[in-house]
């Protein structure tokens, strides 16, 4: 049975009057039943780590630099997370493909630092709007596989979110087909990259404008383990409903 996952994105957003609403949810995780992470920004990972500690509720950073310390000004390490509280670390979320111009490599790099680290990578994949209308959605997302999924990477160390850039914060939620094709299509192809036991075990998110209104719908499909929330992730009240319905 793979335990299913809520992880909060809360991208540049939280200063630390916000670590209240971590600290409602991990009051009310008590009796979870999946798996529950936020991922705040590294200014509040120290403070939050601490609040949610001895709770269900896990924390993750949002992106880390490939090396494990040097000359990187205004970059933080995998090892610098771990140090600070994280379990996770989000990479190759799209805001950082579209807007740093990051590479499969450079997250694949990423990918590698943060399992080395000890922490659960969440590789973010998924197509443009341009790519789904020109048809290319299984292609991309099978190259992104291809390119970012460390060798040898095990479902304990590794998530993957389908996140269709189209869908991030646009309130344009992928339709429950689109969402179960792709999800089918990733498992498979992990599969072939890492064989029957990362196939089955590996938990897939899905990401894209998840609300309290449709995450039941979402994660009740063949192949969601439960799901990547941005800004529902930043009201206590809506991320709780999120968390009940996985
Ligand atoms: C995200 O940024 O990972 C995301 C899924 O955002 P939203 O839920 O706001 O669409």
């Amino acid at each position: 049975m793979r335990r299913r996952l809520v992880a909060g994105n809360w991208k540049m957003n939280g200063t630390a009057g916000d670590l209240q609403v971590a600290a409602r949810v991990a009051d009310s995780s008590a009796d979870a039943r999946c798996s529950v992470v936020i991922c705040p920004p590294a200014s509040l990972l120290d403070r939050m780590s601490a609040q949610v500690s001895g709770s269900p509720v896990e924390t993750g950073g949002q992106d880390c630099h490939a090396a494990r310390s040097g000359a990187h000004t205004g970059d933080i390490s995998a090892p610098m997370l771990a140090d600070a509280g994280a379990s996770f670390c989000i990479v190759g979320h799209s805001e950082r493909r579209l807007a740093h111009g990051e590479s499969n490599d450079q997250v694949l790099a990423k990918a590698q630092a943060t399992i080395s680290a000890g922490l659960t990578a969440i590789l973010c994949i998924g197509e443009t709007g341009d790519e789904r209308r020109s048809d290319t959605t299984l292609a991309v997302t099978r190259a992104q596989l291809a390119e970012c999924i460390p060798p040898g990477a095990t479902h304990r160390e590794l998530v993957i979110a389908y996140e269709p850039v189209w869908a991030i914060g646009s309130g344009q939620t992928a339709t429950d087909a689109q969402i179960a094709e792709v999800h089918r299509f990733i498992r498979q192809v992990c599969g072939e990259i890492g064989g029957p036991d990362l196939a089955g075990n590996i938990r897939l998110l899905y990401g894209g404008s998840v609300n309290p209104a449709n995450a039941s719908r979402i994660f009740a499909l063949e192949d969601v383990d439960g799901g990547l929330i941005g800004g529902a992730s930043l009201k206590a009240d809506d991320f709780l409903e999120i968390i009940g319905a996985a």
